[in-house]
């Protein structure tokens, strides 16, 4: 396959770039991004010919049509990553929660959210590519929970690649936090940063364009890339599932070949629900991708209104802190497969200057073929989980709350839709413990208690980090971070 820029190119880069060219570099010019020359087809003929089989032959088959330019031996490492879920035979459960409704299960990897979906066999991709180059690349994320995890458990001890992770004291449940404090690698540096989310992005932003920092690295031999969804990297292991919970529809008779479905996907920076617009326009029946956002709902509005406006928005914290975003990165590789270049470049650099852009109505019409939206309030997402607790036994993490209030909205009770779980319960909680009304003051605690009161086993890999030695230990001032990380990677 070959990727092209986003916003058009700047007679610098490269025109086009294969696909590891575009994941070692993902910044493409003008500050947009890579994004497919073409897509292949995903047509019947390809799914009848995937009814029986597992994940890892689906995925494997799916890079293969992509044409990505990995042999295959590194494509079976990578996807052999899948073989460490709960169930090697299936890392993907979809489950029938009532008619017409099919939660599609995305956290049975190693940190228990669907970040691991993609990072898993992306990280062993970039090393490899690292590696066969002989060039050491730096990682670097700011986290508000779980990019930071994943992130780390994809990288530890893999050659040639630091791994910088900054993370908001404070800003993250114990769970997540730990997840990233007692990861123990020599390739791994975790920094908490005294302040909030915003505040480790600022950090990190200002850090990748201070000159003095980018003089370090060349010094010291290091290449930058990145490892969250402007990565084009993530976005092709973020399409097997969509295909694969159409294809468990069909298994599970709740429709036919052919038959339409929609998609509900909880969005941040829409790196899942780019995944899933791919797919749709490579051929698989789907209706309609419905976006659920929380009451940071700018996608909502922009769905419904075709207007992106930052202005006067200020960040909500809530309960569901994965998708507390505004600048939702991925929107924009849409813009581009729908309206080209120029026009993409036009709308990012109104909303770089303008903090606002807004579609014409031909435009939205076009986006409103796809995609649909709603939001959740954190009250909505308190009284969604607490209703299928009681009410069907069925624990679900605040993010995938809010598809359930989309699948009440727009649930016309004839098209069966798949909503996404995009992470384990058991990393939120206090949330879960709060909907219930019960009063405990960190994770540990909501964590016995549910799992004592609703009799549910908590895996290993949670149980274990409460015995684990926290390794990073260092609580820095933002304004400390460069002359921190100059010491680290010396
Ligand atoms: C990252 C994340 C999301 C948002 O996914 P995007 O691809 O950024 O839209 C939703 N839920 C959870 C639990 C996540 O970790």
């Amino acid at each position: 396959m070959r990727l092209i820029e986003t916003r058009g190119n700047d007679g610098k880069k490269a025109p086009e770039v294969s696909f590891s060219e575009a994941i070692l570099s993902p910044m493409a010019s003008y500050g947009g991004l890579y994004a497919p020359k073409t897509l292949p087809k995903f047509d019947e003929e390809f799914l009848n010919s995937h009814l029986t089989s597992d994940y890892k032959s689906l995925a494997k088959d799916v890079l293969k049509r992509f044409d990505i330019d990995i042999s295959d031996e590194l494509i079976d490492k990578a996807i052999s990553r899948y073989d460490e879920f709960d169930d090697k035979d299936n890392p993907v459960p979809v489950v029938k929660l009532e008619d017409n409704l099919y939660i599609s299960e995305l956290f049975h990897g190693p940190t228990r959210a669907f970040k691991d979906m993609a990072l898993q066999p992306f990280g062993v991709i970039l090393s490899e590519l690292a590696k066969q180059r002989g060039e050491r690349y730096l990682i670097m994320a700011a986290t508000s929970g779980d990019t930071g995890p994943a992130t780390l458990e994809t990288f530890k001890n893999k050659e040639n690649i630091e791994v910088v992770c900054l993370y908001p004291e404070g800003g993250t449940s114990d769970v997540q936090r730990l997840q990233m404090v007692t990861e123990d690698a020599p390739n791994l540096h975790v920094l908490g940063i005294k302040g909030d989310f915003d505040d480790a992005q600022a950090a990190l932003k200002s850090l990748l364009s201070s000159k003095e920092f980018n003089e370090f690295l060349k010094r010291k031999e290091l290449k930058l890339s990145a490892a969250n969804s402007v990565n084009f990297g993530r976005i092709i292991f973020q399409t097997i599932y969509h295909i694969h919970s159409y294809l468990e529809l069909v298994r599970q008779k709740a429709i036919e070949m052919g038959e339409e479905i929609d998609l509900i996907v909880p969005s941040g920076n829409f790196g899942n629900a780019l995944g899933a617009y791919y797919i749709k326009k490579a051929g698989v029946p789907i209706k309609k991708i419905i976006i659920a956002s929380n009451e940071n709902n700018i996608l909502t509005e922009f769905i419904k209104s075709g207007v992106y406006d930052l202005r006067n928005k200020k960040l909500i914290q809530t309960n569901s802190p994965a998708m507390d975003i505004l600048k939702s990165s991925n929107v924009e590789r849409v813009l581009f497969d729908k309206f080209g270049a120029a026009r993409t470049k036009e709308l990012m650099e109104s909303l770089n200057k303008n903090l606002y852009y807004k579609l014409t109505p031909d435009e939205l019409k076009e986006i409103q073929k796809d995609f649909d939206a709603t939001f959740s309030t954190q009250k909505e997402v308190l009284d969604t989980i607490k209703e299928y607790i009681l009410q069907k036994n069925y624990i679900m993490d605040p993010h995938t709350a809010t598809t359930i209030k989309a699948f009440k909205e727009k649930n016309s009770q004839v098209i069966p839709m798949v909503a996404y779980s995009t992470a384990e319960w058991t990393k939120f909680s206090p949330v879960i413990a709060q909907s219930l009304g019960l009063n405990v003051t960190n994770d540990k605690e909501a964590l016995n208690l549910i799992s004592a009161r609703f009799n549910v086993k908590i895996t290993d890999k949670i149980v274990n980090l409460f015995k684990k030695r926290v390794v990073h230990l260092k609580i820095i001032e933002k304004n400390n971070i460069m002359r921190e990380l100059i010491d680290i990677l010396n």
